[in-house]
């Protein structure tokens, strides 16, 4: 019995998992649960959250808080800027280099250890700009 429900546990986290790592939508766990239900329609959406949550204490995901009252997340982990349009609310990832040497510049105020920072750009997208 044991086995089965590990094994039934590590099966929903793998499907969350999955269908986040094939959007670059940046969902919050609401879309991520909407998804994985065709596949596992006995899934709660609290049992998403608490994936999610196990997801990012394992480095796995991120979860992203741009002031929306919800939370999103991200299978993309390696460090990388986002833009926010302020009018639809989409996310885009932004191929830019990140900027290393920003860690090393305020290490001195910190007088700690840096591991990453994160950058928002926050804006109307041209798909909204060009809409009439
Ligand atoms: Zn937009
Ligand atoms: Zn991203």
């Amino acid at each position: 019995m044991e086995q089965i429900q590990g094994t039934k546990r590590s099966k929903q986290r793998e499907r969350i998992f999955v269908t986040l790592r094939r959007t670059r939508s940046h969902p919050n766990a609401e879309w991520i649960y909407e998804r994985v239900r065709h596949d596992l329609p006995k899934i709660s959406l609290g049992t998403v959250y608490r994936n999610l949550h196990v997801l990012k204490n394992q480095g796995k995901i991120r979860e992203l808080d741009f002031g929306e009252g919800t939370r999103r997340y991200d299978a993309f982990t390696h460090d990388h800027y986002h833009f926010i349009c302020e009018e639809c609310g989409t996310v885009k990832d932004l191929e830019v280099p990140t900027q290393t040497d920003i860690n090393e510049r305020v290490k001195t105020i910190v007088q700690g250890v840096v591991h990453s920072h994160r950058l928002d750009y926050f804006g109307v997208c041209s798909d909204c700009l060009n809409k009439v």
